[in-house]
């Protein structure tokens, strides 16, 4: 097997032409045609991630290829952008002319919408199918013919097997997450789909472990594939600056509200929050500013002048956060920066390393913040191997958390005032009240006005699910405040049996028309309802509301979901892990209670 190795740090140096808006040149240095390379521009990409710039350029040439790249990595890019370039030399008299296999129904809607993202202007079509839409409506677009078909493995062979889907004119076959599709057991429907591919076909296999399985899946069914394997630097134990670490695992739908409360509970007198694109930053800035904080944007599509303005508002205090994508960030020197931000888990865990480096120079204590996706939890560990530190899993700040420290940051401010003196003038107001009132309700009204007229209680929302459980490692390692930590642990019956159901979420109430689904951890594993709740609502999508009483048994649970979305729910969260361990979930079988 060919291996190409690169050091996944390997990034353009600071000041390079990338800072000017250039940067994309990385991509057409890669092989891909100008129209590709416009459409990512415009969705805001500075340059190619690690995986990408290996991988892109091999399977242009038309190797096959092994590549080991989490979620969080851009692998998806790394292997549709030439799956879309391919395309037009690969049509032949059938379609689809490409195949992608996903482990699960969540992954192949996301991959389906990067490849009509990314392949748009050249009106690629594509087609996601999966278990839970009907046979029909996926058939009628397979009759009408489309490019790439991005599958679950189960329903690809359905159709195979129903003779809806004809892959004789396939000359590209992906599968993504190939680990994950065997620890979900597809091994055999992989084995079958492979054979009615043609011989001669393109395989690209992309995984985020490589056990023996792996290697020898691509030994049967991949010819003398490239092999990709982005070496790692190494970081000296020395060489990490002072910062305080923590992770929140956050759906994407609550991304935003967790950043306005993290900041508000952090309150950062200077903060860089780092995102992936271009696009991202624009929007980001915008909603922190609608939000009330004072942000502005940099990235590498603006002039030095309007970088070098948007520097001296942060140096002078008018803005407390730059928003930036890493290559807007490089040459920049802030001095004062109190915190760094991933508003996303950083393509490569070298990326992080330089990132926090930003903080927590001269002996000066900084703080790190990292929003990851719940499906993102292996970036995190490959961080923490790189930096060996432990990352603190914490807790989104509940709305009594922000009250308290509201209140904090307001009797701060009082004492710094007190402390000024300089404040005769108002004393003859507290005076003329004093004769009606006492002094401690005076000062209680007037800290009452301060309260509102600092914006008052602003964030009267709710508190936001703890998707933490889904970070993939052991309740021990978890930082205070996790959920499932010792404390929380319940010791098991004396005989290891199971006691009776405890009715979790108290004001959950039984909903009408609901299918209750087993999920193969209970109370000794920690789990609590709004364990639940977070890892169905950040897995699947679907809204707390269509979750109805929630059981936590010993060594189980049992969840009622609204039937509509039930299946939706058990295939997102099928392979699924709670507190680092595959757990089952499954339609429950047991009788009614
Ligand atoms: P993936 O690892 O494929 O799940 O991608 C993670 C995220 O990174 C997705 O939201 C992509 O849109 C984004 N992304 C992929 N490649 C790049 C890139 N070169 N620059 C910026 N963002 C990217």
């Amino acid at each position: 097997m060919a291996v190409r190795k690169t050091k996944a740090g390997d990034q353009a140096e600071e000041g390079s032409e990338s800072v000017d808006g250039k940067a994309i040149e990385g991509f057409a240095a890669l092989g891909l045609q100008p129209q590709l390379v416009d459409t990512l521009s415009q969705l805001g990409y500075e340059e190619p991630t690690p995986i990408q710039r290996e991988a892109i350029p091999p399977i242009l040439e038309g190797r096959d290829l092994v590549g080991m790249a989490a979620t969080g990595t851009g692998k998806t890019a790394a292997f549709s952008l030439p799956v879309i370039e391919r395309l037009a030399s690969l049509r032949g008299k059938s379609r689809p002319v490409a195949l992608i296999l996903v482990p699960t129904r969540e992954l192949a809607m996301q991959v389906s919408e990067a490849v009509h993202r990314y392949g748009r202007a050249l009106n690629v079509s594509v087609l996601p199918i999966y278990g839970g839409q009907s046979f029909a409506q996926q058939f009628r677009v397979l009759s009408r013919g489309v490019d790439v078909v991005v599958a679950t493995p189960g329903r690809a062979l359905d159709h195979i097997n129903r003779g809806t889907l004809d892959l004789r004119g396939v000359g590209m076959v992906v599968l993504d997450e190939a680990d994950e599709m065997l620890d979900m057991g597809f091994a055999e429907d992989l084995e079958a789909i492979l054979a009615e591919t043609p011989e001669g076909r393109q395989t690209v296999l992309f995984s985020a472990t490589m056990p023996p399985r792996i290697a020898s899946i691509a030994r049967q069914h991949l010819t003398n594939p490239v092999q990709i394997r982005i070496e790692r630097e190494q970081v000296a134990a020395g060489e990490m600056p002072r910062v305080r670490q923590t992770a929140y695992i956050v759906p994407r739908a609550h991304k935003l509200t967790a950043l306005a409360r993290v900041l508000d509970m952090e309150a950062p007198e200077a903060a860089l929050v780092f995102c992936r694109t271009r696009n991202e930053v624009d929007e980001l800035t915008e909603k922190l500013n609608a939000h009330g904080h004072r942000a502005e944007a940099i990235h590498g599509g603006m002039s030095q002048e309007q970088r070098d303005r948007v520097m001296k508002k942060l140096r002078g205090g008018q803005a407390e956060l730059l928003v930036a994508t890493d290559v807007a960030a490089r040459g920049l020197d802030i001095s004062h920066l109190t915190h760094v931000i991933n508003y996303d888990v950083p393509s490569a865990p070298e990326s992080y390393v330089h990132r926090i480096g930003r903080v927590g120079r001269a002996g000066r204590e900084g703080v790190a913040i990292t929003l990851a996706e719940p499906r993102e939890h292996r970036l995190l560990r490959s961080i923490e191997y790189l930096t060996k530190r432990k990352l603190e899993i914490g807790r989104v700040p509940t709305i009594a958390d922000l009250r308290t420290r509201k209140l904090e940051l307001l009797r701060a401010s009082l004492r710094e005032t007190l402390l000024a003196g300089d404040a005769d003038r108002y004393r003859v107001v507290v005076e003329s009240l004093s004769d009606e009132f006492d002094a401690v309700e005076i000062a209680i009204a007037a800290v009452r006005m301060a309260h509102e007229a600092m914006g008052g209680d602003v964030d009267d929302g709710e508190d936001l699910p703890d998707a933490s459980a889904w970070a993939e490692r052991p309740s021990r390692e978890r930082g205070t405040g996790a959920p499932g930590g010792k404390d929380r642990k319940r010791p098991a019956g004396r005989d290891g049996d199971e006691r009776g159901p405890r009715r979790g979420a108290g004001a959950r109430e039984s909903l009408a028309g609901s299918t209750r689904i087993f999920i193969g951890a209970g109370r000794e594993a920690g789990v609590r309802p709004g364990d639940l709740v977070g890892a169905i609502t950040g897995e699947s999508g679907i809204s707390g509301r269509e979750i109805g009483a929630i059981e936590i048994n010993d060594r189980f649970s049992i969840v009622e979901i609204a039937d509509d979305v039930a299946n939706q729910v058990l295939e997102s969260l099928r392979g699924g892990k709670i507190k680092g361990k595959k757990v089952i979930i499954r339609r429950d079988r047991g009788p009614v209670r």
